[in-house]
């Protein structure tokens, strides 16, 4: 039961919404998630089997357009959507790379082959993809990458070593960014590969984050990659990568929001009937103050998110107001967290695979918070964005 405030008074979306309820209803259903809630946290919101079931009924791809096989959804439609998986806390992440930022830049930059073969693929929940751009030496500076491809005959040939690439050990597939020309300046010798994970010569070997998933440093060792799996021209991926991700944010935005307001729901409904030292925690002002203010940030953060998405849908690029929703919106992530912690006390510390636990998942809201802070660009970056390229500020 959602307690803040419903965010649509749009009918049409709220038939939307039933709809996809509906769906959920029938595939995702108490049993089954009881079910995946039993596997430990690493490996929970991880379905191939839930992805294919999505993919079959139309439900992967909806904001694509009716040419590439989605139903053309407006993006105040798709946050709707992503609110309702959220909600329902349906396993998504199998597809969610593939769908967002990868369909993005092959219906942008694709060859009609590509475009048929791994759009359908993908839509379809059976491709799988990490993304492969960072370095231990290119984060921020993402266009100072080092990985380096070589053309031989109808391959390019891959050594190098990529770090950070989340979903790195369970994907089929990598989004990978290489070097392909080294005399030029260095935005202009980027391109981009598709690579199957399984090829010979490439090493996977994943860590533990702090937020109870893996991330894994992947090496490449020539590694051949069939020339057709490059995406974009040769030497031209820097705007491949780029375009694909600017509406993308607005949608890994909303999908965070979704699950700030699912978290907040689930704290206010425990502190509305638990106790503390025999006093009820909703009488404590201290913690009324907490929520309170927590509920106004939250507030803040959606209008953004709104706005972002009203930009979307009017064709511009939410640069700066991106750049904004990012840093607010992660950074309460951070501030929940912690108020999660301290009206929970010690017991707040407990896991979500703790069976005692009052709350786990705050516990590991905040652990995943400096995830929302630093990848997709730094918050210190997004901040360098703001001020150069919209407050007219520069170095
Ligand atoms: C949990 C997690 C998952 C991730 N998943 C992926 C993934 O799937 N695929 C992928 O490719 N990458 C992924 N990343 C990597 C992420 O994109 C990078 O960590 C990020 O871009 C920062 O790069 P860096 O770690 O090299 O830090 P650096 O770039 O070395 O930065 C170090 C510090 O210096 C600051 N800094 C750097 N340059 C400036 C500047 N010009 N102005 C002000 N401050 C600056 C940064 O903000 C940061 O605080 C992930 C990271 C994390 C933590």
């Amino acid at each position: 039961m959602a307690l803040l405030p419903a965010l649509d008074t749009d009918p049409k979306i709220n038939a939307f919404r039933a709809e996809v309820r509906a769906w959920i209803a029938k595939h995702w259903t108490p049993e089954r998630r009881a079910e995946h809630r039993k596997l430990p946290f690493k490996l929970r919101g991880w379905d191939p089997q839930f992805s294919r079931e999505m993919g079959k009924d139309g439900w992967i791809g909806i904001g694509w357009p009716r040419e590439y096989g989605g139903q053309a959804r407006s993006p105040s439609e798709q946050i709707a959507f992503v609110e309702e998986m959220a909600n329902a806390g349906c396993p998504v992440q199998a597809h969610n790379t593939g769908e967002s930022i990868v369909a993005q830049a092959l219906i942008g930059h694709g060859s009609p082959e590509q475009q048929a073969e791994w759009l359908t693929a993908i839509r379809g929940g059976e491709r799988s993809f990490a993304l492969g751009y960072s370095e231990p030496d290119a984060g921020s500076d993402l266009a100072g990458l080092r990985t380096k491809a070589v053309q031989d005959g109808d391959h390019w040939v891959v050594n190098g070593q990529k770090l950070w690439s989340t979903g790195g050990d369970k994907s089929e597939y990598v989004w990978l960014a290489v070097r392909t020309d080294g005399e030029v300046k260095k935005h202009a010798g980027i391109s981009v590969l598709m690579v199957n994970l399984r090829s010979p010569g490439i090493t996977i070997r994943p860590s533990m984050a702090m937020y109870g998933r893996t991330f894994s440093a992947v090496f490449y060792d020539n590694v051949r990659v069939p020339a057709c799996n490059m995406v974009g021209k040769v030497n031209g991926g820097w705007k491949v990568i780029t375009d694909a991700l600017a509406a993308e944010r607005v949608m890994i935005g909303g999908s965070r929001m979704a699950g700030l307001q699912r978290a907040f729901d689930h704290l206010t409904e425990h502190v509305k009937t638990a106790t503390a030292g025999g006093k009820a925690l909703r009488s404590d002002p201290l913690v009324r103050d907490r929520i309170g203010a927590l509920a106004a940030d939250l507030e803040v953060a959606r209008q953004l998110l709104i706005r972002n998405t009203t930009m979307v849908e009017q064709g511009r690029v939410p640069l700066y107001e991106a750049a904004v929703s990012k840093v607010f919106t992660s950074e309460l992530q951070e501030r929940m967290g912690q108020a999660s912690l301290d009206i929970l006390g010690t017991g707040g510390l407990l896991s979500e695979d703790a069976a005692s636990a009052p709350l786990g998942e705050m516990e590991q809201l905040l652990r995943h918070s400096i995830m929302g802070m630093i990848g997709g660009g730094t918050n210190e970056i997004q901040r360098n964005v703001i001020a150069l390229r919209s407050l007219g500020m520069p170095r």
